[in-house]
């Protein structure tokens, strides 16, 4: 079985409670929720029974362990994950009226960054090595990153990207070079709308997509939130509406969906099977407070697309 590489930022994250406040006000907060895109992509990658191993970095701390008990308790493979003297990554976030979030990260000079890819410890057999573009913005992991990357592909195994573009963490012109970098050497391309628009700017999303096929991807799947997915491969094209759920937490629903969907495709799903479960995943996802708190294994997403009477109606479109 092939198995699934993740690496990047471990981190824990605190919700506010209250929306429009900014992460400036006095409020509530719920956490330590495990996080970071890589492993919230991991964790849910196992809960769908992949092989799914994580590369990050810890503290010796109580945050570290809510890391380590998650893939623990979800079969995630730990070898990658190293302690070091740093405490470990933190992010806050906060929801805003109008849709939008705030965000404050803690990723430089905490454990998150000390990461080391030891190219030792990946498995024997085939890789699939996914990268969340979030874990580019920081200096240090993107060079670990890149390692990585020029290891799998030295073994034959493929890349996929979700570009998972932060712009609280993504702002320099490095980050964004090697972001390009990485999709044009991806195979699987698993982007959001606001990520399209950040990679192309000024071209709308059939132009985009099309340049992402240009740049060498199989298979590339559109997030778009609440208004579902679209799926474009060589040979097949089709649009999923969402599922009616009700949105609590969004955070981390992307990376729950790139999970489930990468996940299915290994385990030998159609595209359209791996999609719908996907599809379904994601929503569930955002259901429950706390970025990985809503992830879900195959037999819950089944009885959640069971359930539904409406939803995820398939609109086919001639490739
Ligand atoms: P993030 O980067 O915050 O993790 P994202 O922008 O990469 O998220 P989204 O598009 O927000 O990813 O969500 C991924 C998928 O999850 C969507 O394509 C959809 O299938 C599902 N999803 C997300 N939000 C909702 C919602 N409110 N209702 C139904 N489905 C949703
Ligand atoms: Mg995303």
């Amino acid at each position: 079985m092939t198995t699934l590489i993740s690496i990047g930022e471990l981190l824990v994250e605190f919700v506010s409670h209250q929306k429009d406040c900014h992460l400036q006000a006095l409020v509530e907060y719920s956490g330590p929720y495990p996080s970071g895109a890589p492993a919230i992509f991991a964790d849910q990658a196992a809960q769908c029974g992949a092989k799914s191993m994580i590369f990050g970095s810890i503290g010796d701390d109580g945050f570290g362990k809510v890391l380590t008990n998650r893939f623990s308790q979800n079969g995630v493979i730990s070898e990658g994950v190293t302690v070091t003297d740093a405490t470990t990554g933190t992010a806050f976030v906060s929801y805003n009226s109008d849709g939008s979030r705030n965000f404050i990260f803690h990723i430089g000079n905490t454990a998150a960054d000390s990461l080391i890819f030891e190219e030792a410890k990946l498995p024997e057999g085939d890789l699939l090595l996914h990268i969340s573009g979030s874990s580019l913005g920081n200096e240090k992991l993107r060079a670990q990153i890149n390692n990585a990357v020029d290891a799998v592909i030295a073994r034959g195994g493929k890349i996929c990207c979700d570009p998972n573009a932060r712009p609280e963490i993504m702002s320099n012109p490095e980050a964004f070079a090697s972001l390009k970098e990485i999709v044009s050497k991806s195979s699987i391309l698993l982007p959001s709308t606001a990520d399209l628009t950040y990679l192309y700017p000024g071209l709308n999303e059939a132009e985009a997509i099309h340049e992402v096929f240009n740049s060498g991807a199989e298979l590339v799947v559109l997030k778009r939130g609440s208004d579902g997915v679209l799926v474009s491969s060589a040979s097949e094209s089709f649009e999923l509406t969402p599922f009616e759920v009700e949105e609590i937490d969004p955070t981390g629903a992307g990376d729950c969906f790139c999970g489930t969907l990468v996940a299915s495709l290994i385990s030998g799903k159609s595209l359209l099977d791996a999609a719908q479960l996907a599809n379904a995943a994601g929503a569930l996802s955002v259901t429950k407070r706390g970025p990985m708190e809503g992830n879900s294994n195959i037999s819950k997403i089944s009885a959640f697309i069971a359930s539904q009477s409406v939803g995820n109606k398939i609109i086919t479109r001639e490739s």
